[in-house]
């Protein structure tokens, strides 16, 4: 049943681990991602909804659906489940890796809060877009406007290009087939009020936590111990790993780490 999940796992791990340069990164990357998926794979169990097991593709992974959810109810309940488990997942990691001492363990609980927090954006195939078929469908245009924020202050390399343009499509693909369900079947976005309402605050407490926990540590890149020895601050997205800009040698091991604001 899980054969392809391996598999497909394996051939992400050797992906990933060129693009992060770290066996154990992509590792611990791919573990927390799994995680996430498994969180919409119980969701989807317990709507009992039909799905098979999460497949892992060169960009993320996803969770196929055997049939559609009933309502916009039971699809924001089966999309809140990925960033649920996966925000705990990632808090799990974080707190270990501070208490064992395992550097390699924060680094991966950031990226993943960077995952979970990208996934949360309000716009359909992404699972906040989904989520907020519970709240307002309109909130896509929200959504739209934070997902381009996002993909600009990654960067615009080869690697980011290609998820945009992916999930921009998609989302366009996802804009229009909303507009038809509405008009077709309104029933599917009739939720009430206090669903709504649950289902908002919900989603903004899952958001402000990844949000927070993603955004602000102090120090190293290459110790994660800095944010023991270095009290100063700053915010850097963990992709911009990858493209270093400012040059700040740590304390601890004297490797130069990048800041965008220190
Ligand atoms: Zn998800």
């Amino acid at each position: 049943m899980f054969n392809k999940t391996v598999i497909s796992f394996a051939i992400s791990l050797a992906l990933w681990s060129l693009l992060f340069g770290s066996v154990e990164i992509a590792l611990g990357f791919l573990a927390l991602l799994f995680v996430h998926e498994m969180g919409h794979f119980f969701a989807a169990k317990q709507k009992n909804l039909a799905v098979d097991p999460p497949v892992f593709t060169p960009i993320g992974a996803f969770i196929a659906m055997k049939e559609l959810p009933a309502s916009a109810r039971d699809e924001a309940y089966m999309a809140f489940g990925g960033p649920l488990l996966g925000t705990i997942g990632a808090i799990v990691a974080l707190v270990l890796g501070m208490v064992l001492g395992v550097p390699v363990l924060v680094q991966v609980s950031m990226y993943a809060f960077w995952l979970n927090l990208f996934n949360l954006i309000p716009l359909a195939p992404l699972d906040g877009g989904r989520i907020s078929m519970a709240i307002d469908r309109r909130m896509w245009v929200i959504g739209a406007a934070v997902f381009a924020y996002f993909m600009f202050s990654f960067g615009m390399n080869g690697f980011n290009l290609l998820i945009g343009l992916f999930i921009g499509m998609q989302a366009y693909q996802d804009i229009q087939m909303r507009k038809n369900m509405a008009a077709v079947q309104p029933s599917y976005f009739d939720v009430g009020f206090n669903t709504r309402l649950g289902y908002a605050i919900a989603y903004l407490a899952l958001g402000c936590s990844c949000c927070r926990w993603s955004h602000t540590r102090s120090g190293c890149r290459a110790c994660w111990r800095a944010w023991v020895c270095n009290p100063g601050r700053f915010s850097e997205q963990p992709i911009a790993v990858l493209t270093r800009k400012e040059v700040r040698p740590c304390r601890f091991c004297s490797h130069s780490c990048s800041s965008r604001s220190s």
